[in-house]
């Protein structure tokens, strides 16, 4: 029995949402806050009838420390996952402190204006002191480890797939595959086909901003950074077939170098193609990632907002894309003095998703390990106190549930590897 507050109502928000209404006994009470209500209000209408969860829903600025206070106050929820966007990790933290409630998210803290001078000095130094350029990184959640213990709360940071599953299966192969883990590829498919020249499968402003900047892995003891895209492989996905995949810089990795101290390799592969890398070229060239506002006819503007109001609602992708996702980690390493691999992943079918909860496969896995974890957290079985990852949790209850609810795990002993 517990009652639950969901910030955000966009792609990934609906699945969770549904999710949670699918669990008998847990998710009793939900209320669904987000900028836009009347998203929430549609939301709650289309579950009406359907589920024993009691969902009411609020209209919440979450950029906003006092409203999201008075919300949280007023509801009094046992935990509050964020998934609005990556710009209010922070302001939904400083919230859950002052109200003495768990907190938990999909994605690590970005800044919306990556030009702010403040946020950029510190930027700036973290780029020269650890090597890596991306506008993400844990640095700013981590500083909050202290806050949260000291205050016995939990905050359990990005738990989608990826980051997400993806640090549940390293977890799961350090505790039962591997006495040594030496390299970990974390291999991401989307082998998805939504008929458009070019659309994103999620929030079209995070993922361009992702995939645009320049690559980097960890490598012993340091991060080595690459130009966008300099990294190119083939593989052949179970399920999908044969992908051109290319080396990003990914959250998780930061993490798992803290968390798993002795891997000597980690890297991060995601399938695109080539109609997508063409257009995100052009209109990177032409200066339509930018966020830095221009003045046009006297309006101000920001490209790569303007942009996002242009390309299709991620949402809508859902019933027209077909084909599936193939996500999960290879690992070599050692068992018992013996040299090993094993490859963990799950396979997940647009379709079925659509079918399921009206939504592609893209928001259902990131939206199902996002209710497995509080599933985790509101059940006791991850209480650990403080601000952390998933692979610092037990990954067995977390992939067991991934199982049951949709996101079955497969594996291999014998996995080609990525030179
Ligand atoms: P969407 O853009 O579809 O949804 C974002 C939602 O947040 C919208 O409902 C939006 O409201 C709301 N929102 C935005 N700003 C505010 C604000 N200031 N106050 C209140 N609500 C706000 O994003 P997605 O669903 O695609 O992504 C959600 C999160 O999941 C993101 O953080 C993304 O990075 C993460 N993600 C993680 C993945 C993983 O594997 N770990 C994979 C994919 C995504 P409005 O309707 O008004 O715009």
């Amino acid at each position: 029995m517990s009652r639950v507050l969901v910030i955000g109502c966009g792609g990934v928000a609906n699945v969770a949402i549904r999710k949670c209404c699918q669990v008998d006994g847990v998710f009793t009470e939900l209320c669904i806050a987000s900028r836009t209500k009347a998203k929430c209000d549609a939301l709650a209408e289309d579950l009406k009838g359907t589920t024993k969860t009691k969902i009411t829903t609020a209209r919440v600025n979450a950029d906003d420390v006092r409203e999201l206070v008075a919300l949280i106050k007023n509801y009094k929820p046992d935990l509050v996952m964020n998934i609005a966007l990556p710009y209010q990790d922070l302001t939904i933290m400083d919230a859950c402190l002052e109200c003495g409630v768990n907190y938990m998210d999909t994605a690590n803290y970005e800044p919306e204006d990556t030009d702010d001078p403040e946020w950029r000095a510190i930027y700036e130094k973290r780029c020269r002191e650890k090597g890596f350029s991306a506008y993400f990184d844990y640095s700013w959640q981590w500083a909050y480890r202290e806050k949260f213990e000291k205050a016995g709360l939990t905050a359990l940071l990005g738990c989608g797939f990826d980051p997400g599953v993806t640090q549940a299966y390293c977890a799961y192969a350090k505790k039962h595959e591997f006495d040594e883990i030496d390299t970990i590829d974390i291999l991401d498919c989307n082998g998805g086909d939504h008929g458009y020249a070019f659309a994103t499968n999620f929030n079209p402003e995070v993922n361009l901003r992702e995939v645009s900047a320049p690559g980097s892995y960890w490598e012993d003891g340091r991060w080595i950074e690459i130009p966008a895209m300099s990294i190119k492989r083939e593989y052949d996905f179970d399920k999908v077939g044969h992908k051109d995949m290319y080396l990003l810089h990914h959250e998780e990795i930061e993490s798992l170098a803290e968390n798993i101290p002795e891997v000597k390799r980690i890297r991060f592969f995601m399938t695109f193609g080539q109609s997508y890398l063409t257009h995100m070229k052009c209109l990177e060239n032409v200066g339509m990632l930018s966020t830095t506002p221009i003045n046009f006819e006297g309006h101000e503007i920001v490209p790569i907002k303007f942009l996002k109001a242009l390309l299709p609602d991620p949402a809508s992708l859902g019933p027209r894309t077909k084909g599936k996702t193939n996500i999960g980690c290879i690992f070599t390493g050692r068992k018992d003095g013996r040299e090993k691999t094993y490859y963990i992943y799950n396979v997940c079918d647009h379709e079925e998703c659509y079918k399921e909860v009206k939504s592609q496969a893209i928001n259902y896995t990131t939206g199902v390990p996002a209710m497995c974890g509080a599933l985790m957290l509101l059940t006791g079985k991850w209480t650990e106190k403080g601000v952390h990852t998933v692979e610092e949790f037990d990954p067995d209850p977390f992939l067991d549930a991934l199982d049951k609810y949709g996101l079955p795990r497969s594996e291999t002993h014998e996995p080609v590897l990525v030179d």
